[in-house]
């Protein structure tokens, strides 16, 4: 009986195993939905840790050992990638190499400031150049996804058309969940929002919503009494019944603002791990669109 067996840095097909690092859970769950048994997927921050924290260590390096493709968020959000590139010092996957992917290259960004700005911000925190959070619109997962399977054909052009194809089908399921995921809040088209970390412009014009404020006065600053009294005004007077929070973040002064107003405060999966439904991108929205729907039902009654 004829036993399959991969092993050896072999793909069932035979062809050799691409290794692909990616720097968060969202773009190593594309990268996996576009290469397929092409490539072995690793991901930099751990998933379910505030990506905009964290701080590789020395011995990260090791982790872009054999990397075929490096894939980022760019924008500032993961500025530490290239220390990271200049230790492993690899032309191919450093910037202008083949297998260098900038993810945000093709994405239509939101809140864009001027281009004199320090990418990595003056408190490291990363919201630099422009929103980085360009994942949480499905749509862009088009711009993603191309921008990864371009290096990936590039370093394995034997592999060119199965990855086109590849990406197409997962590209077409995208497109028939987010018909679903707009039906289910088509129903609180323009409801309005608080968020505690601004994490959320490209879900809201996706979805139609409207984040009214954010309670960090900025990236990584707890708001003083004085923030939160000004945000429960604005909370009662444009009629918010949902704040909304990343489960890794300080939920104080979200829980006081809940207290204050009667509004909800919904934690919602920023990223792939940061809940434990949202296993891969698509399942990321899932969670998301769902928890969001039943707790603007709840809060129209
Ligand atoms: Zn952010």
């Amino acid at each position: 009986m004829a036993v399959l067996v991969v092993s050896g840095g072999l793909s069932s097909a035979g062809a050799e195993t691409l290794h692909i690092v990616a720097t968060t859970s969202d773009l190593a769950s594309l990268a996996r939905s576009v290469a397929g048994d092409l490539a072995q997927v690793d991901v930099l921050i751990p998933p379910g840790a505030d990506p905009e924290v964290f701080e590789p260590r020395p011995s990260d390096v090791t982790k872009l050992k054999d990397a075929a493709v490096v894939v980022r968020v760019g924008l500032g959000f993961d500025h530490w990638l290239d220390k990271l590139l200049i230790m492993h010092g690899d032309a191919s996957i450093n910037r202008r190499g083949a297998g260098y992917v900038d993810a945000s290259a093709g994405i239509p960004l939101l809140e864009v400031k001027g281009r004199s700005l320090d990418p990595s911000g003056a408190d490291g925190h990363a919201h630099g150049l422009a929103n980085p959070h360009y994942w949480l619109d499905p749509a862009n997962a088009e711009a993603i996804t191309a921008a990864i399977a371009g290096a990936l054909g590039a370093v394995a052009p034997a592999s060119k058309e199965k990855i086109r194809e590849q990406r197409t089908a997962y590209l077409a399921e995208l497109t028939r969940s987010l018909a679903r995921w707009e039906g289910m809040l088509a129903p609180y088209r323009g409801a309005k929002l608080v968020a505690y970390h601004n994490t959320w412009p490209y879900f809201a014009r996706s979805f139609r919503l409207d984040i009214v404020d954010v309670i960090e006065s900025k990236e990584g600053v707890t708001p003083s009494p004085a923030r939160l009294a000004k945000l429960a005004s604005i909370i009662r007077a444009q009629g918010v019944r949902v704040i909304l929070h990343e489960p890794f973040e300080p939920d104080d002064a979200s829980l006081l603002l809940a207290r204050r107003t009667g509004a909800t405060v919904l934690k919602l999966a920023p990223s792939v791990g940061s809940a434990p439904e949202a296993v891969d991108y698509a399942s990321l929205f899932d969670h998301d669109v769902a928890a969001l729907a039943t707790a603007l039902s709840a809060s129209a009654n």
